[in-house]
């Protein structure tokens, strides 16, 4: 009998990693064997093509009376959430010591997974599909066949809950030392007046068990998303229908810039919050409210001094991922800010640093601070 499940998932979490993907670019050509070669617990179907024809699966493993869809890399180059799922599906093969819960799960719950709904954003490592629409504001419009596909499925499927699984920037932070926010969730609002209905208490609940399972692993690194009400937004739409759905946003973790560590606190995430729905364990919803908000307090580098001509400033530098010949090259990008304590960095340069001008600190920083992953 394990007792703490969550040390036990982050103890042993080697053996549930999917090594034949990693990283940020995750593309249909990396998933596409390892769905073929799913054990036939998974049902495994095309759900249909992507504007580019390329195919979009469907994934369903359990048989319970609880429904449950979840989606990756809507935006195609938010990868981590695909890599995470992978994970959850090893959980799923081989349960290790978790057997009986894995059992309970798929007895209690049928599950449709589609991983990549954006597999041509996810070649080109774009946010945006093929069409250079944004598949989480197109829910209403459905000008995207990824988009309809999706619809196809919440209309057929009529899912419990939804996981939403997104990747954020670097730049958010949380908490009182700006620690990065690795992981940072939402039960979205179906209106403006931001009402926490019936169906919103039940994805709250659910998010309030993964933070207090997850805080225990990553203290201090776990933020919430504003719930301000967006119309457009494929979570607010969803949640409004009665399809309580779930964001997830895997985040930075200290100069993990692959998000292999972040990948692992997204698959306890996931399987926690997936747990949470079966078991139906009693949790005050109002919970959702202690965790502390996301803010936008984290650089990957910052630079206190920097003198050009005669003045002092202070650089953020954020990192712009790009693809560049199969590789993701992290351009750096800086920005003056007012320095003061809110500011947290992966690599805080506190020596002073002269310069002729703009430019030239921004030569710098190319020369010096650019890699590729
Ligand atoms: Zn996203």
């Amino acid at each position: 009998m394990i007792k703490n499940i969550v040390k036990y998932l982050e103890e042993s979490y080697l053996q549930f990693n999917e090594k034949l993907i990693s990283g940020r670019h995750v593309t249909l050509v990396n998933i596409k064997p390892l769905i073929v070669n799913l054990p036939e617990i998974f049902k495994v179907q095309e759900l249909g093509k992507s504007f580019e024809n390329q195919n979009i699966y469907k994934i369903k493993i359990g048989s319970g009376r609880i429904k449950i869809l979840c989606w990756s890399q809507m935006h195609g180059n938010e990868s981590t959430g695909t890599n995470a799922m992978f994970d959850l599906f090893n959980f799923f093969i081989n349960p290790l010591e978790l057997k009986d819960l894995r059992d309970f799960i798929l007895k209690n719950c049928t599950l449709i997974f589609i991983p990549i709904l954006n597999p041509d954003g996810a070649t080109a490592y774009t946010r945006l599909n093929a069409q250079n629409i944004d598949l989480n504001r197109d829910v209403l419009d459905l000008k995207a066949p990824e988009s309809v596909l999706l619809r196809s499925v919440i209309d057929s499927f009529k899912p419990n809950y939804c996981f939403n699984l997104h990747d954020q920037r670097t730049i958010f932070s949380v908490g009182k030392e700006n620690k990065p926010a690795t992981l940072s969730f939402l039960a979205p609002s179906i209106n403006i007046e931001r009402d926490i209905t019936d169906g919103r208490k039940e994805t709250m609940k659910v998010i309030a068990s993964m933070y207090k399972s997850l805080k225990e692993l990553i203290p201090g690194q776990i933020g919430r998303y504003t719930d301000e009400f967006y119309p457009t937004a494929t979570g607010d739409n969803f949640q409004k229908e009665g399809f309580n759905t779930i964001l997830i946003e895997a985040g930075h973790y200290k100069n993990d810039y692959n998000r292999d560590i972040t990948r692992k606190y997204n698959f306890i995430a996931l399987l926690i919050g997936i747990k949470q729905i079966a078991e139906n364990e009693d949790v005050d919803y109002k919970q959702y409210f202690d965790i502390p908000n996301n803010s936008k307090h984290y650089f990957d580098i910052l630079y206190e001094q920097v003198l050009i001509k005669t003045k002092v400033y202070s650089f953020g530098v954020t990192y712009k991922e790009v693809l560049q010949k199969d590789k993701i090259v992290c351009i750096p990008i800086s920005k003056k800010i007012d320095l003061d304590s809110n500011y947290n960095a992966n690599k805080i340069v506190s020596e002073k640093l002269n310069f002729n001008d703009n430019d030239d600190f921004s030569n710098y920083l190319l020369r010096n601070e650019q890699f590729s992953l």
